[in-house]
């Protein structure tokens, strides 16, 4: 049977693979455009997550929908993960074997999406593509994996504790359409297209966000 964002999503729902299943209320899968060209990656769930089931809808999901707003978009327009898929005790960091049980779900979920620009919220998701990296120093500065641009951001959280990040946040976000449009000019051989269409029916391509 072919995959599906779907079937992983209730995969999450009672996935047993390390021992935050023990203390969840509800584990997150995700959610969003199914082929979003925009997706965003956080860390895991906190307490609202865990109540509802939903990424992001606390306060750092409310700062990060009045920035996608501030670009034009909706929450719909895009899709919402998590590097984890239960929330930690506490919300202390996820520890190593945790990720690793939950890798699985995030490469699926990538694979399916196909995002053109994924963007990373906060340390543990910026580790898959930028090990050892300073969230300070590469912020906003896109790097080329296959045909996709891996985009680190800062984390919503950390605009919301530290006010003058704010603009900074504000700034990156900005220059989004940028990245999707550049990466959405490559074809697989890495050159330039000069035409590429907005809508494509067979697939389900996202209609061009901006
Ligand atoms: N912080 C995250 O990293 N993810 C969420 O879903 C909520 C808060």
């Amino acid at each position: 049977m072919a995959d599906s964002l779907e079937q992983v999503a209730s995969e999450v729902r009672v996935c047993q693979r390390c021992a935050l299943a023990q203390g969840r209320t509800n584990a997150v899968p995700g959610e969003g455009h199914p082929h979003a060209e925009i997706m965003f990656i956080g860390e895991g769930p906190g307490f609202h997550e865990d109540q509802s089931g939903r990424p992001f809808v606390g306060n750092a999901g409310q700062f990060l929908t009045e920035m996608l707003e501030g670009i034009g978009l909706q929450r719909e327009d895009v899709f919402i993960a998590n590097v984890i898929k239960c929330r930690p005790p506490g919300n202390r960091d996820p520890e190593p074997g945790e990720i690793e049980a939950c890798n699985d779900y995030l490469d699926r979920q990538i694979d399916l999406i196909d995002p053109r620009v994924i963007v990373t919220l906060g340390r543990y998701s910026m580790a898959r593509w930028f090990p050892d990296a300073r969230i300070s120093k590469i912020h906003g500065s896109p790097k080329r994996v296959g045909n996709r641009l891996i985009v680190p951001f800062f984390h919503p959280a950390a605009a919301l504790h530290r006010a003058a990040l704010r603009d900074t946040v504000d700034a990156d976000f900005k220059r989004l359409p940028e990245f999707v449009q550049q990466a959405k000019n490559w074809d697989d051989d890495g050159s330039e297209e000069s035409d590429t269409p907005d809508i494509d029916d067979s697939t389900g391509t996202q209609l061009s966000l901006f």
